[in-house]
């Protein structure tokens, strides 16, 4: 069913006019819903901790390993292609949001953002920063 221009300026009018009651309801309905998923899904991770450990460290083990490939399994910088000291460097520095928002493989896909760099010019190129920033 498609709403006709009429009822949709009826609602838009009747949103203006109780804004403020629209928003707090959806508030508390999220809120309300938020707590009962949350407690589900904790419930379901407690009797299956180490399904969950296993299935998360698979999934983003083989996520990394994708992204690595595709940024060229070498650093970026110098070359080096050792695996075991390559690192995920994050151009603007939003690692902390991604981790907090757990969001670090859906970002960490976005070329633009990260580069694939070897534990040397990692290091590099944060006391490069730090370095700046304390002079600032
Ligand atoms: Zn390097």
């Amino acid at each position: 069913m498609k709403a006709t221009e009429r009822q949709k300026q009826r609602f838009k009018k009747y949103y203006q006019k109780n804004r403020e009651k629209l928003l707090q309801r959806r508030k508390d309905l999220y809120y309300s819903r938020r707590e009962y998923e949350l407690a589900g899904r904790r419930q379901y991770f407690l009797e299956n901790k180490e399904g969950c450990y296993k299935r998360v460290h698979d999934w983003t083990k083989k996520r990394i390993v994708e992204i690595w490939i595709d940024l060229g399994n070498k650093c970026c910088r110098c070359g080096y292609d050792n695996v075991v000291a390559l690192e995920v460097h994050h151009k603007d520095g939003t690692k902390q949001k991604e981790r907090r928002s757990r969001d670090y493989t859906k970002l960490g896909y976005d070329l633009n953002r990260i580069e694939l760099i070897c534990a040397n010019c990692h290091k590099v190129e944060h006391y490069g920063k730090s370095k700046i920033n304390r002079k600032d």
